[in-house]
């Protein structure tokens, strides 16, 4: 069983894992952001953020320069516990075009006082070609172990890693296991390919093995991943799915898929006890995006809760994923392959 559940202490405090880190949007476009929720969900005290848009939004920016509380901005509790990356995705926008430096964004994520520091890296996609890759990989080693060498303090320090080939990633991970010193590893690039469940799964599991540390995979935190990376032992998982759902009015119910609200429209009130969902009818529901996206959070929640149930009861972890993906051809096979995987590792 690869499923684990372990405290990861950060200086804002301690959160059990395995947990989400909601993505929190701060963007200019009102439309990507999120809503408050910290301080909603008891188990969900933490938030993922964006170094680099942040550093982009000059008023904000400037604020927090001049001694600005970031928690305060987010409209955060004092003690939320604070993941930032670096904002790597967007640099693909160019080509190669990195425009930050290890120690810049450093800079950047003590400014936000963030528990969690991602270091500068430069994601691949299905469109490089082999030479391409091998390049942007070192250039996220070397990232890595630039940003290991200027890292002090008590944040903890993860180290971004990408790879589609399962063998780069254990050798990427051991050797900046060895060369630096890093309180985790966080793998990214694998939003591009998250379709492909075999690859994208025997690349989480290369992970696994090459390190004890601290998982995070970057981006797949949605809701057909999420039981998926528990039962691979991942550690955390980052997602905007909920806003994103939320925005094509689709409903997340845990135990199935989601479900688009204007399928369902004639039911008086959801199949969900959340606070958000448990006294008002639909129609409500419906109607305010911003409560459509807690609910969803909050079926995240549950269906984490329930990874707990099932290891607190000694049930069988499998038994569940087999029933939680039995409505869904793709993602039944995808647990199946998982399972073989795992199977192959003992
Ligand atoms: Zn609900």
């Amino acid at each position: 069983m690869l499923y684990r559940e372990r405290t990861l202490s950060t200086q804002h405090g301690s959160v059990n894992t395995p947990i989400l880190f909601p993505v929190r949007n701060i963007g200019t476009r009102s439309q990507d952001n999120t809503p408050e929720y910290i301080g909603e969900i008891p188990d969900l005290p933490t938030a993922m953020v964006n170094a680099r848009a942040i550093r982009e939004r000059e008023s904000q920016w400037e604020r927090l320069k001049q001694g600005a509380d970031f928690r305060d901005e987010l409209g955060a509790p004092d003690d939320a516990i604070i993941f930032a990356d670096s904002g790597g995705f967007q640099f693909q926008e160019g080509p190669g075009a990195v425009d930050t430096t290890p120690a810049e964004t450093l800079r950047t994520q003590e400014e936000i006082d963030a528990d969690i520091y991602g270091t500068v890296d430069v994601p691949l996609s299905e469109e490089c070609g082999p030479d391409e890759r091998k390049r942007r990989i070192e250039r996220s080693t070397d990232y890595a172990l630039e940003a290991s060498d200027q890292h002090s303090g008590d944040s903890l320090l993860f180290a971004s890693v990408h790879g589609y080939d399962p063998e780069v990633i254990q050798n990427t991970l051991k050797y900046l296991d060895r060369q630096g010193d890093f309180d985790g590893f966080a793998l990214g690039s694998l939003v591009p390919i998250g379709g492909q469940y075999e690859r994208v799964t025997n690349i989480i599991l290369a992970a696994r093995k090459a390190t004890d540390k601290h998982l995070h995979v970057y981006g797949l935190g949605g809701f057909l991943y999420l039981p998926l990376l528990l039962y691979l032992g991942v550690d955390s998982f980052d997602s905007s799915a909920f806003i994103r759902s939320a925005s094509h009015r689709r409903y997340l119910v845990p135990g199935f898929r989601g479900e688009i609200l204007r399928n369902i429209s004639e039911l008086e009130y959801l199949p969900c006890g959340c606070p958000v969902c448990r006294d008002r009818p639909l129609d409500d529901v419906r109607s305010d995006r911003n409560l459509l996206v807690q609910h969803n959070l909050w079926a995240l929640t549950i269906e984490l809760r329930r990874f707990r149930y099932a290891a607190a009861s000694d049930r069988d972890i499998e038994s569940y994923l087999r029933l939680r993906y039995q409505g869904n051809d793709v993602t039944l096979r995808a647990f199946k392959t998982a399972k073989q995987q795992v199977r192959g590792l003992a």
